[in-house]
């Protein structure tokens, strides 16, 4: 039993909705989306940070970002010829607003994202 609110989404125990995996990497739909796709992509095993798992496990992290590669392939954000593009992003720690300590890269697009971020 964890208190990990995406590896009790790992286990089954809270419900997703998963639009892709693999056998290390979960993605599902953020409940409170903020652009027309918002997917968030995991690696099953629990790691805090990107930084984290970058020095513990690299394939693993290469993995996520395959993963992150392929839904917005699925979402169709990435197309041959016209490709309107999309946004990874990972908050690690307060300042950046990180509010669930299990590694997540956040897949957005569908809308124009804006430069600088806020
Ligand atoms: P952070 O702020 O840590 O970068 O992102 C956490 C994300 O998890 C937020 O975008 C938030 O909406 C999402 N989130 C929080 N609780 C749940 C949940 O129970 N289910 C899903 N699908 N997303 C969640
Ligand atoms: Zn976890």
């Amino acid at each position: 039993m964890t208190d990990c609110l995406f590896c009790r989404m790992v286990a089954g125990e809270i419900p997703a909705d998963v639009v892709h995996q693999t056998d290390r990497v979960l993605a599902f739909r953020d409940i409170s989306p903020q652009a027309p796709t918002h997917v968030l992509v995991i690696p099953k095993e629990h790691h805090a940070t990107v930084g984290a798992l970058a020095e513990t496990d690299p394939a693993l992290l290469a993995d996520v970002v395959a993963a992150a590669h392929a839904v917005a392939r699925q979402e169709k954000l990435v197309t041959d010829g016209s490709e309107p593009g999309y946004r990874l992003v990972t908050n690690t720690g307060p300042a950046a607003g990180q509010t669930v300590h299990h590694l997540h890269v956040h897949v957005l697009g569908g809308r124009d994202l804006g430069w600088p971020p806020g």
